[in-house]
């Protein structure tokens, strides 16, 4: 979601006339697009306070700005505000949410004295500024923005909002711009995708509106791969299940989160499905086609998990053969339901130890999962060309390279022959 609004910034940016700055020192303006899903995120943002203010001791024209999840709709400006944002960084000047990515320009002129972006002004939504594309093959579209499920660890709905859906006929008319330019992987974003209600889908449609939007863009002449994050197992329709093997463009892989393998511990996040369903559904994923590849998320030592709870994660992903986990350690984030009313009382130390033990249990599956793969012609996306390899995923999902230092590969579909699976990525040779 991060790296889309990044490029809608950019094009912001750009009709103002800035150009793209080698490096923080040579730069006059700084954005930070934020995350703080977890601790870990939020911190290292506050991690770079001190190398601005060297920066601005260096250029005092130097402004720098905030914006993504860490900023909300009381944060408002510096001096108008006592948010711990602007007082643990005394050196940002100004901070706007992305959804006021429109005023940004206003902005930006009463400090730099920039101008010419009114068209953007006058924009009712920031989905209505183009994305400046920074991959003209791989393309990531939000399809909506904030979620309505409030999971009890989960500071989401608090930054980012309700959730607020783009019409399907302008996410269909970027993705035809897209197409027309050389896109042919679209990547949908939003943090529910299943919850995707636009205004006009059709209402006599025996398809979910998301439904509905995977069969429209399948129509679209070349899009040859669609990607979507992230799911709610909550939302997960029986028709999207039913698209997969029968629309072309939809890959073998999943990520299908489900942050805890113990119904009881899901239950305290406040995830409002079972594990039996999360089950039911990869199950009627493999039966449409049997080797996808589904990924899942993790959370070791939420409030109160027991060893008996946290085995019945790792099991899952054992017999599930879950080949991706991402995984994390659970972090209090602010308001939210489990910092007001549930204990973080699992010790740092353990959560530590069942984040490597599902590390562990992820490789097992995934050593498997890759190996059968050699031998085997694949078909790879070129992602980038470094230290001598080119590198990007099949449609499982998997990494593959090769060597090469063809930079000219980024963006083209490859033939490759496996010759070994690593540990996390697949190697091989191109074939004519
Ligand atoms: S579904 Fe839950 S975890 Fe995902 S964004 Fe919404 S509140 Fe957060």
């Amino acid at each position: 979601m991060n790296y889309s609004d990044t490029e809608r910034i950019m094009t912001v940016l750009e009709k103002m006339g800035y150009e793209e700055g080698e490096g923080q020192e040579n730069s006059d303006l700084i954005i930070l697009n934020t995350c703080m899903v977890k601790k870990s995120a939020e911190n290292r943002v506050y991690g770079y306070g001190a190398v601005f203010a060297g920066l601005k001791e260096k250029n005092p024209k130097l402004k720098i700005g905030i914006t993504g999840c860490m900023i909300h709709k009381d944060t408002g400006l510096r001096g108008e505000s006592k948010e711990e944002v602007f007082r643990r960084m005394p050196t940002i000047d100004f901070a706007f949410r992305i959804k006021d990515l429109m005023h940004l320009p206003d902005m930006l002129h009463k400090m730099h004295h920039m101008e010419g972006a009114d068209e953007v002004s006058q924009m009712k939504s920031y989905f209505q500024i183009s994305p400046k594309i920074t991959n003209i093959t791989q393309v990531f579209i939000p399809i909506m923005s904030g979620c309505n499920n409030f999971c009890a660890f989960c500071i989401v709905p608090y930054t980012r909002g309700r959730e607020e859906c783009r019409d399907m006929a302008e996410i269909l008319e970027e993705v035809g711009k897209m197409a027309k330019r050389g896109a042919s992987e679209v990547n949908f974003v939003g943090q529910n995708v299943n919850s995707y209600k636009p205004t006009d889908a059709d209402p006599d449609s025996k398809d979910s509106p998301f439904a509905q939007l995977l069969r429209k863009v399948d129509a679209v002449e070349g899009i040859k791969r669609i990607r979507f994050y992230t799911v709610h197992p909550k939302d997960m329709g029986d028709d999207v299940v039913q698209l997969y093997g029968e629309l072309d463009s939809m890959v073998p892989h999943i990520h299908l989160p489900i942050q805890s393998g113990s119904n009881s511990c899901l239950r305290r996040m406040n995830r409002l499905y079972t594990v039996e369903r999360w089950k039911e559904l990869a199950d009627k994923l493999r039966e449409r086609i049997p080797n996808i590849s589904i990924s899942t998320d993790i959370i070791t030592g939420f409030c109160g998990e027991t060893d008996e709870e946290f085995e019945e994660s790792v099991n899952l992903i054992k017999d599930y053969k879950v080949d991706l986990v991402y995984v994390s350690k659970y972090s209090e984030r602010n308001n939210t339901y489990a910092d007001k009313h549930l204990k973080d009382d699992v010790p740092y130390e353990v959560k530590k130890e069942r984040f490597e033990r599902i590390t562990e249990a992820m490789k097992e599956v995934s050593v498997e999962y890759l190996k059968q793969f050699e031998g085997q012609t694949v078909e790879v996306l070129i992602e980038k060309v470094q230290k001598g390899y080119a590198s990007g995923k099949i449609p499982e999902f998997k990494l593959c390279r090769f060597k090469s230092e063809d930079k000219f590969l980024v963006g083209q579909y490859v033939q490759v022959k496996v010759e070994k699976a690593l540990e996390w990525v697949l190697e091989g040779m191109p074939v004519d």
